[in-house]
């Protein structure tokens, strides 16, 4: 690769992150650091009417939480902004006065009432949503139809008007993407897209065209959803700058969900979160559940999302993101669309918890735990609880569940699970087991297996039916990790008196 790799992330801050949005930026990242390059974020701010308060914020929130931060952007600084389109508003107009000058694009001064009619006037069986197009554009209200005087005059009354492509009657327009090979489209096909809008805005075509290549992007990699605009891109591009350091391009399969595309309504119907973190619409009050406030670690998020359209063609399914950047290429990224599986997304965070060294969890299940009403005044106990439980749990939720009983004495026992098959030689098992535990010198798990055997075998009651007792006066409940390191972690103290208060109450 000669050219420096310059690739971009550039989405448009109108609500939270899909997973298929963060699965974009980490291509994008691994793509960049594999080749030494550069990634940068930039904010397609140009349609002011779908802009949303706190969406900007909540991506680089985001790609904070998931360690995928940008070389450059509006937050990290750069050589090549404003990193924000809305900043570069006076920048777009002379390309798109170019494109006209050079006959590739046209006033148009139609009004939103003419507009309302072509569609109307036009619509056909065959065509039940005519396109401004160019079956169409001679008919309308514009710089083709009028004459160059009356088109100047208009412009000079400040008439509002807007900038359109002229897409090309009869052309194929063809690209090779690096996932799909040669893409071909015909530009019949294809409407006369606005460029630039009547408040002097660009739309996202113009922009995205421009500033990638003022920004020097090398590589423009993004989702499958905008592969039917990538012909008016080309064209731009040819128009524009004859196709020089054009971007090599890809588009990234479809994430599906149990019913086609996975959309947010799916996340709610079936209880899966679908935003990297949680996210509060200011529009409609509405809370979609996030990744990460549902209790996953961001490399299990990340793995599970590499995961989702690539794979290094081995059976190896966790990756760090060393071995991601290593591994990573484009070339083994699937065309077609990837499903996501929930429970497969789960598996991912259990075997990253189960990896994660205790410093790494700590905080946050001390935060957890102190949200639930659990205090941890000994963190050296919390590691050791921490060390002991993770493999049990597969979100981070469920540390509360296996290990608040180690810092909080249960507040119920789940008696009706003694009940039935409690008796007086199993009380008097533990009335005789306590005795023992107060004179133990030795306070480990082995020893505390050892003679809790011991003394069943001389009491002749079978050790597994003493067993789910002795976790209910030590837990409350029918969970957590195996007793005897549960008594252990306790301490002596502590076991004893569960013990006994346990007796009163079965
Ligand atoms: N602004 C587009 C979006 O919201 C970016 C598409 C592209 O990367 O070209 O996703």
């Amino acid at each position: 690769m000669s050219k420096k790799v310059r690739v971009r992330f550039a989405p448009s801050p109108t609500g939270g992150l899909h997973l298929g949005g963060v699965r974009t930026v980490l291509y994008n990242y691994l793509f960049a650091k594999k080749h030494g390059g550069d990634f940068l974020v930039r904010i397609e701010d140009t349609d002011q009417s779908r802009y949303v308060a706190g969406a900007e914020e909540y991506i680089f929130d985001t790609l904070k939480w998931c360690g995928l931060e940008p070389d450059e952007s509006v937050q990290h600084g750069g050589n090549y902004g404003p990193y924000r389109q809305s900043e570069r508003k006076e920048s777009y107009r002379q390309y798109a006065e170019q494109l006209v000058k050079d006959g590739y694009a046209y006033y148009a001064f139609d009004t939103p009432e003419d507009l309302e009619k072509m569609r109307h006037d036009f619509k056909t069986d065959n065509n039940p949503s005519p396109q401004y197009d160019h079956t169409i554009r001679m008919k309308m209200r514009n710089s083709l139809t009028l004459s160059s005087d009356e088109t100047q005059k208009l412009l000079a009354a400040g008439t509002r008007h807007v900038i359109r492509i002229k897409m090309p009657e009869n052309e194929t327009v063809s690209f090779t993407d690096m996932i799909r090979g040669e893409v071909k489209f015909e530009t019949s096909l294809v409407d006369d897209k606005v460029l630039l809008k009547a408040d002097g805005m660009p739309t996202y075509h113009l922009a995205v065209v421009v500033d990638d290549h003022l920004m020097e992007i090398s590589h423009a990699f993004r989702g499958e959803e905008w592969l039917p605009s990538a012909p008016v891109h080309i064209l731009l591009w040819k128009y524009l700058f004859g196709l020089e350091n054009m971007p090599q391009w890809a588009h990234f399969p479809l994430i599906l969900g149990p019913n086609g595309k996975l959309s947010k309504r799916d996340g709610a119907k079936y209880g899966f979160p679908v935003f990297a973190m949680n996210w509060n619409d200011p529009k409609t009050g509405e809370l979609t559940e996030g990744f990460k406030e549902k209790g996953f670690l961001p490399e299990a998020f990340l793995n599970l999302l590499a995961l989702l359209g690539w794979n290094d063609g081995g059976e190896q399914e966790i990756f760090s993101m060393e071995e991601l950047i290593e591994k990573f290429s484009m070339e083994r990224v699937h065309s077609a669309g990837a499903k996501f599986d929930y429970e497969k997304a789960k598996w991912f965070n259990h075997e990253w918890i189960k990896k994660s060294g205790v410093g790494s969890l700590e905080s946050g299940v001390k935060t957890l735990l102190s949200q639930n009403g659990v205090t941890v005044s000994d963190d050296v106990l919390l590691e050791k609880v921490i060390e002991l439980v993770k493999d049990r749990c597969t979100l981070l939720p469920d540390f509360v569940q296996h290990s608040s009983f180690f810092f909080k004495v249960p507040e119920t026992l789940d008696v009706d699970a003694v009940k039935p098959k409690w008796n007086e030689d199993k009380k008097n098992f533990f009335v005789v087991y306590t005795e023992k535990l107060q004179t133990a010198t030795e306070w480990n798990a082995i020893e505390l297996e050892n003679s809790f055997k011991e003394l069943a075998t001389e009491k002749n009651i079978k050790p597994g039916e003493l067993q789910l007792p002795f976790r209910i006066m030590l837990v409350g409940g029918k969970f957590g990790p195996p007793v005897f390191n549960i008594a252990e972690l306790l301490g002596k103290e502590e076991t004893v008196i569960r013990i006994k208060n346990a007796l009163l109450a079965f």
